[in-house]
């Protein structure tokens, strides 16, 4: 009785601490901004148990993802002898789940062993930490309190685990005096109990009692302590994952309080429209502060492990720039433990003279960023970076008109000659000079109609490079008697640089602006040549009212070769050994790693790929409107380290699939001297290069 006396009184404190705890973390979360609905019960479920309890993206490092897989794993069987101490506890039972025979034997098995791994695989942590230098536990976000955090942390599990083997063997040694009663069954704790040999049954009873005790006062003591330490992701990762964005990597959230400005200004009638009644005025457009993130932002910051594995990943970190999406974590959290107090105490107005952005993350971390998704798509917990990181850009571009000047230039091209470099409109179709190119305004006045736009894109029409490559997909429409047109000089940016720089005004003024053009010509299917038009069409527009089928070209080339409609003479490229750089817009963005591959060995027998590929492919640097603008100083432009992996391929062809890329690519080839023996074909010309005309 007196045992349960003291265990409820343990349990108690322990719960009082932990729910003080709780309402403090709750009373911060109120302070956030709505995220999304959470809808889709069955696909997070699925996603829960793949990522969180299969842990499947910590096996993308497969030796020391097993060794974390076998933690968790191990974690989640002792949970359960765990929790039979709680019962016994309070009621006074001794395993009171014995009952369930041999599904406990087992368990409380599978427990034991655990146990031992969970030490060694604990000490194997510690020893990497002390002793080894482990890049991804580096960088500036990583203070000496990280560090100690962690060790405490994993030294508090390791005592546990301990005391826990303490436990079951002290319980084998009792039975193997004869005088205990041994329930379950303990594989490890049985090799363990031969050192206590010649103890008395009383000894043996008060070391278990000590072992049995420790355990559990460490667990009260683990559980209060989490929710102050990295290691919250105990308690948070799973919840975190079942709360994940279920949206493509590519597509952002729409502003819909922009979309109502946007639409007011271009059609003044909407003015007089009677308002909802459930619109909440707009305080602020974007991020500048913990007010402004979303209850899921907060709980991505809460739930981090500080693990690194995206930091580690980041093109822009890679190369030495300030930016690290771990630390934009890990500065929210300690913002709003900061200022979250404040708030909560003396509501919106509090202000301590600082904020998230520029006294926590600088905006050349903001601007270093090319929206690559390598961060998020290596996160064990799907946490998501880059959206928060656009969502500070919005704050910066559209309340503070802070912008590098160069992306300013763009936000003006773009407004006044409807493309982000300073061309004529009325240049669109010069890449087709010489050849019959069908317009869409043409045809519709012809009374005709295509199956495809064709969207050409900016770099599609301006860039001299890229031209090249629009004249060679129109050559292959063209010979296989493709039904397309093109809108010439009515197309328009699509807005994404500008969404991805964080104009979301300009954005939605541009996707607004082609939706209705698209409409006028009815348009249903959509072919690009572009990964970021692409993108923005398929993950974004669909939120601004747009309706229609998006293909990129590398589909339809695989599709077409697929069927047997493209006959190609592989002969011809028999020379060539050809590597391929994905796309982070085609790749991580939306899924599309296969098809260009297919493409590209339809017609190259020899076939490399990069170190880096598919989805832990390096971004080219230019994507998230860092082609508009210098890149933040570093030790490195991100174009020469992965023109570097393509090198080590030893390939003479380095296939693209992006204009952005090709432009990169090509000038990281001109900077290692290598232009001349490596040559830069988009993909299309490869396969007009292998036509059987
Ligand atoms: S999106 Fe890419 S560049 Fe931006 S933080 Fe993530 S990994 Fe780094
Ligand atoms: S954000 Fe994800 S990948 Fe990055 S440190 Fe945190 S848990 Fe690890």
């Amino acid at each position: 009785m007196t045992k349960q006396i003291y265990f409820t009184i343990a349990l108690l404190v322990t719960l009082g601490v932990f729910s003080y705890t709780i309402y403090r973390l709750t009373s911060f979360f109120r302070l956030t901004k709505p995220a999304f609905p959470v809808r889709d019960i069955g696909k997070r479920i699925r996603l829960t148990l793949e990522v969180a309890i299969g842990q499947t993206k910590i096996f993308r490092k497969p030796v020391i993802g097993l060794f974390h897989a076998l933690v968790f794993w191990g974690f989640l069987v002792i949970l359960i002898g765990s929790i039979e101490m709680i019962i016994d506890g309070l009621t006074g039972s001794e395993r009171v789940l014995k009952f369930m025979g041999v599904v406990y034997n087992i368990i409380i098995a599978s427990g034991d062993i655990f146990a031992l791994i969970i030490s060694i695989l604990i000490l194997v942590f510690i020893a990497r930490r002390l002793f080894f230098h482990i890049n991804r536990f580096e960088g500036i976000e990583m203070k000496r309190r990280s560090h100690v955090d962690a060790n405490i942390a994993l030294t508090i599990i390791l005592l546990l685990m301990l005391s826990l083997l303490g436990m079951n063997s002290a319980h084998c040694a009792m039975e193997g005096s004869g005088e205990g009663n041994l329930v379950g069954l303990f594989p490890v704790g049985n090799m363990i109990a031969g050192i206590y040999t010649g103890l008395s049954h009383s000894t043996l009873h008060l070391l278990h009692e000590i072992f049995w005790w420790s355990h559990i006062l460490l667990i009260f003591l683990f559980a209060n302590m989490l929710p102050y330490s990295k290691h919250f992701h105990v308690f948070l990762s799973v919840p975190n994952v079942f709360l994940s964005r279920l949206d493509p990597l590519g597509k952002l959230v729409n502003m819909d309080s922009v979309t109502r400005e946007v639409k007011l200004m271009l059609d003044p009638e909407t003015a007089f429209a009677a308002p909802s009644g459930d619109e909440v005025p707009i305080e602020r457009f974007g991020v500048k502060d913990v007010e402004d993130i979303s209850w899921k932002n907060y709980m991505d910051a809460l739930s981090c492990t500080q693990c690194g594995r995206c930091t580690e990943v980041c093109p822009a970190n890679i190369t030495g720039k300030m930016l690290s999406p771990r630390k934009i974590m890990m500065d929210v959290r300690e913002r709003m433990k900061i200022r979250g107090p404040g708030l909560v105490k003396n509501g919106k107005e509090f202000t301590d003279g600082k904020s998230l952005i520029r006294d926590y993350i600088t905006e050349e971390e903001l601007w270093a960023c090319t929206t690559c998704n390598a961060c998020a798509r290596e996160c064990p917990i799907n946490i998501d970076h880059p959206s928060l990181i656009v969502d500070m850009r919005r704050y910066l571009v559209m309340e503070e008109g802070s912008a590098p000047a160069e992306l300013n230039t763009a936000f003006n091209n773009i407004e006044n000659n409807g493309a982000p470099w300073q061309y004529s409109t009325e240049d669109r179709l010069l890449w087709a000079e010489g050849v019959e190119i069908p317009v869409m305004a043409d045809l519709f006045a012809r009374g005709e109609k295509a199956e495809y736009l064709f969207w050409v894109g900016c770099a599609g029409a301006f860039d001299d490079r890229y031209k090249k490559v629009t004249g060679a997909f129109a050559r292959i429409l063209t010979h296989l008697d493709v039904s397309f047109a093109v809108l010439g000089k009515e197309e328009t940016c699509t807005g994404d640089p500008a969404r991805r720089a964080g104009n979301e005004m300009l954005y939605q003024m541009q996707a607004l602006q082609n939706i209705e053009t698209f409409k006028a010509y009815e348009v249903r299917k959509i072919i690009t040549i572009c990964p970021h038009c692409f993108n923005i069409f398929k993950n974004d527009y669909p939120d601004l009212g747009a309706d229609f089928e998006v293909v990129s070209y590398v589909e339809l080339l695989d599709r077409f070769i697929k069927e047997g409609k493209l006959k190609l003479d592989a002969s011809r490229l028999k020379e060539l050994t050809v590597t391929y750089h994905d796309p982070c817009y085609l790749g991580r963005a939306n899924d599309i790693y296969e098809e260009p591959r297919s493409v590209i060995k339809s017609v190259a027998s020899n076939y490399v790929e990069m170190d880096r590929n598919r989805s832990f492919a390096l971004c080219c640097g230019a994507g998230g409107a860092q082609m508009f603008k210098e890149a933040e100083k570093g030790d490195k432009e991100i174009f020469i380290e992965r023109t570097e992996d393509a090198l080590k391929t030893k390939a003479n062809v380095i296939a693209t699939s992006c204009p952005f890329c090709m432009t990169m690519i090509t000038d990281g080839l001109k900077y290692k001297n290598r232009e001349d023996d490596v040559k830069n074909y988009d993909i299309a010309e490869l396969i007009v290069q292998a036509l059987e005309l």
